[in-house]
């Protein structure tokens, strides 16, 4: 029992070292067990199941130390300005959203339309939208720096190449709706933006086997028919955008011109003949703004 009290003391000890060496890198993993890094309990068991808890943080402490070394190279590889922080876990209970003071439209039981969500954490979300460019490079980036983001999809850019798209969902991120054709919603009859919506509803359940619970309007545009029409199609919230990110700047709705707990980033899928730079290049823009303000970068569907 001594032995075995020994290893673990030393095992925990190890262990705390590895993640206080994690602090500057994130892994989704937790210890094995109650998920405290702290020390382990006293030992009180025989030697065959100290070993087995021995045996159990020791692979943790290796996983650990791989998914660091690996996120490392990923931030070299890519030429990121620094380590993106570490997001926090996600809450237990998802937050209540509420419509943003001025984007109210009148109905009861309507989507909620909002551009922020109500956490403490220092943490943003990454939403990116249309669909126009379809760069295997950032699949590759954002798989390899392990950055969550969630994509709202256009169905006529979306067409043109339905397995990028498809990588992409198979990568974990979540595909939301962004209607079939990119209209001006206002100008648009209750019927018209029903098959907008719905119509993109059944075309992603279709591709991708998910009718989601986000929808964002193209432009940010809607009236109370746009509300209505979403809520029809299933749809639970309208997220809008706090800020919008570009590969040589953001630009801020808010009058600090700052980032805030829980602000949702748009970006969007564009190329060269469309903005200054790549799809990397916008991501290493706006990861060195968001790890430079003390963000870290969590999965919107783990808020809303
Ligand atoms: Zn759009």
């Amino acid at each position: 029992m001594r032995r075995g009290r020994r290893v673990r003391v030393a095992l925990a000890a190890a262990l705390i070292a590895a993640l206080g060496a994690a602090c500057a890198d994130s892994t989704d993993e937790r210890p094995p067990g109650s998920g405290a890094a702290g020390p382990a309990t006293p030992a009180g068991g025989q030697p065959q199941q100290a070993r087995g808890a021995a045996g159990a943080l020791a692979a943790y402490v290796e996983r650990t130390r791989r998914a660091q070394a690996a996120r490392a190279r990923a931030v070299k590889k890519w030429g990121l300005a620094k380590m993106p922080l570490p997001a926090p876990p996600p809450p237990a209970v998802k937050p209540a959203i509420t419509t943003r003071k001025g984007f109210e439209t009148a109905g009861e039981g309507l989507p909620p339309v909002f551009t922020t969500v109500p956490t403490k954490e220092k943490v943003v979300f990454l939403t990116i939208d249309d669909g126009a460019e379809k760069d295997p490079a950032l699949l590759r980036m954002m798989s390899e720096l392990q950055i969550p983001y969630s994509a709202f999809l256009s169905d006529y850019l979306v067409k043109e190449d339905y397995g990028y798209f498809k990588k992409m969902r198979d990568a974990g991120v979540a595909l939301h709706n962004h209607t079939l054709n990119h209209r001006y919603m206002p100008a648009l009859s209750y019927k018209q933006q029903e098959r907008e919506i719905c119509g993109q509803q059944d075309n992603l359940e279709k591709r991708y086997g998910t009718r989601p619970p986000l929808f964002r309007p193209p432009y940010g545009n809607y009236n109370q028919d746009t509300l209505r029409a979403a809520k029809s199609c299933g749809i639970k919230a309208v997220p809008l955008w706090a800020a919008e990110a570009f590969p040589d700047r953001m630009e801020w709705r808010e009058w600090d011109r700052d980032l805030h707990p829980g602000d949702i980033i748009l970006t969007h899928f564009r190329g060269r003949e469309d903005w200054k730079g790549t799809m990397p290049d916008m991501i290493r823009q706006v990861m060195k703004t968001v790890t430079a303000k003390g963000y870290a970068v969590a999965r919107l569907e783990d808020y809303v």
